[in-house]
């Protein structure tokens, strides 16, 4: 008796869920949940943004109506749409339409060919730039272009080509342009290349802030450019099975800078959700910056598209990439760490070696006893090279971890892959990500398949493999992982009843195919709260 009453109650729910139709259905295929069992089902219903259901292909059907829209998977697999929860994309999206891109290209002649081919139909006079994003150990050629290789491809438009944060060539009409004859017209940081003979080379090397002060000499796009370029970047994104990221800030990124963002948010244009944090831009004075820019802006203000979570990457100046702090660079930060821990802010913090990183988890479990901030998900960025000890330290403090691939582009073996099966032994949240455009390709699957065979793009293979998760577990760092930074992980990244329908139905089988075919899948289909974002080949009348 007890069993039919419940079966009857499943049933009395079942059909008042089910009492509107479906939108859409998607069937025949093979659906990665991501569930706390990585289920894999054949279809899943949407209503109204959500998922409706999920099951077998007969089930499914049961919830369509005559309206509803039905995709045929014909077996393709279906992921939560992808999350990277530490990307650059909203200054991305700015230059997108405007610079030229050498991200995943193979080989230096096809590279140069793209700065060719946008030579040719530019107005002659204005740059071409590549903006970073590309590492020559990508190019089978295995060097960085030359100042002649960049004036031949371009001879009326002066070039700009910046490799990480480390390196720039220019055409000589670009040095012209810039004024830039000698080290002392250069940014302080950054200075002439000289080759082994003391000739100049027609670069420039520099550190960090050297070479974030040359690029802001660059002329900036047009606000029309930067919308245009924001628009056709999310769908580059959304092209990859991208429908969140995790932005936080970054140089030549002022908070000037985030008009074009939200113009395409406030006319409904975002086809990807982001949740972004405030960076610290001037330097000393970042807590009147903070508390001034934060005035009308409480954490988690926005909607499912646009979010505001609080302080990083970068939170003071002093204290990013400086592995000896003075005390008053960390009293500065915790007056800072503390006064966004009393408004209960979220923070994100770029921390990369773990030498040093006792510096800043000293600081936040001083902050904790006084303030608590293990329910406020902060969490550090980078820090490849995590101790267990330091992710214990973590894991007490309720912070989280956000890994990128930017090793994927280093040159070398004797680098470790960062500790995630460690980190999830431990228990450290942990979101995956690529710290895109700059110093990474924002291809997720590039990062994928680096986390399943550490495997540079020079084909190297970093030591540490124990660490390399298993596919399921690689996606969820991806989907539900990533989702915990902005406290989304019960409304989206997995593709469970109620939660957001965000997917993408891939261009090859995750699950099987060799893991060095990881990194060419590509969305055919990708759909963002039920709503078709990007949709290619045998999906293209969905769009
Ligand atoms: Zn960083």
């Amino acid at each position: 008796m007890k069993v039919l009453a419940a079966t009857i109650l499943a049933w009395c729910f079942v059909t008042s869920a089910w009492s509107q139709a479906a939108d859409t259905i998607l069937i025949n295929g093979k659906v990665l949940t991501v569930d706390d069992r990585d289920s894999v089902r054949e279809a899943l219903a949407i209503h109204d943004g959500k998922i409706l259901a999920v099951g077998t292909t007969a089930d499914i059907r049961k919830t369509a109506g005559a309206k509803t829209r039905v995709i045929d998977l014909q077996g393709r697999t279906v992921v939560p749409g992808l999350i990277d929860s530490h990307q650059h994309a909203i200054r991305a999206g700015l230059t997108f339409s405007t610079e030229v891109n050498w991200v995943g290209v193979s080989s230096l002649t096809e590279a140069l060919d793209r700065i060719r081919q946008r030579a040719a139909s530019a107005k002659p006079g204005t740059w071409i730039i590549v903006g970073g994003g590309w590492t020559a150990n990508q190019f089978k050629e295995r060097r960085r272009p030359t100042q002649a290789e960049l004036e031949m491809a371009s001879p009326n438009n002066p070039v700009y080509v910046q490799m990480n944060y480390a390196w720039v060539a220019m055409t000589r009409s670009g040095f012209r342009l810039l004024n830039i004859a000698s080290d002392a017209d250069l940014p302080s940081g950054a200075k002439l290349e000289r080759d082994s003979s003391g000739n100049l080379t027609g670069a420039i090397t520099g550190n960090q802030p050297g070479i974030v002060a040359l690029f802001d000499k660059l002329p900036r796009p047009t606000f029309e450019e930067q919308v245009d370029g924001t628009k056709k970047f999310f769908r580059e994104l959304n092209r990859l099975g991208l429908t969140g990221i995790g932005d936080p800030g970054g140089n030549n990124l002022p908070p000037s800078e985030y008009q074009a963002l939200f113009k395409v948010w406030r006319e409904h244009q975002l086809t990807v959700r982001i949740s972004y944090s405030l960076n610290g831009q001037t330097a000393g004075a970042e807590i009147e910056e903070f508390q001034s820019l934060t005035r009308l802006l409480p954490e988690g203000f926005g909607d499912d598209m646009l979010r505001f979570n609080g302080l990083g990457e970068r939170v003071t100046w002093a204290m990013n990439n400086n592995d000896n702090p003075s005390d008053a660079d960390k009293a500065n930060y915790y007056q800072i760490a503390k006064w966004a821990a009393e408004r209960g802010m979220s923070l994100t913090m770029h921390w990369n070696n773990n030498s040093s990183v006792d510096h800043l988890l000293t600081l936040f479990e001083r902050l904790n006893k006084e303030t608590p901030i293990v329910q406020l998900r902060w969490s550090i960025a980078h820090l490849n090279d995590a101790s267990p000890q330091s992710l214990q330290r973590m894991k007490a403090l309720g912070l989280g971890w956000t890994v990128q691939d930017m090793l994927y582009f280093a040159d070398d073996a004797s680098r470790t892959m960062p500790p995630v099966m460690t980190a999830k032994k431990i228990d450290v949240p942990v979101g995956a990500g690529t710290d895109a455009h700059r110093i990474a390709s924002y291809n997720p699957f590039t990062s994928l398949q680096w986390l399943l065979d550490a495997k540079t793009a020079g084909g190297v293979a970093l030591r540490r493999v124990d660490e390399a998760p298993t596919r399921q577990d690689a996606l969820r760092l991806y989907t539900k992982g990533s989702a915990w930074f902005s406290h989304d992980e019960d409304r989206r990244g997995s593709l469970e009843v109620g939660k957001l329908a965000d997917l993408a139905v891939l261009s090859k089988d995750y699950l099987t195919v060799p893991i060095d075919q990881i990194g060419s899948i590509e969305s055919t289909l990708t759909m963002v709260g039920g709503k078709v974002v990007y949709a290619a080949g045998p999906y293209r009348q969905f769009e």
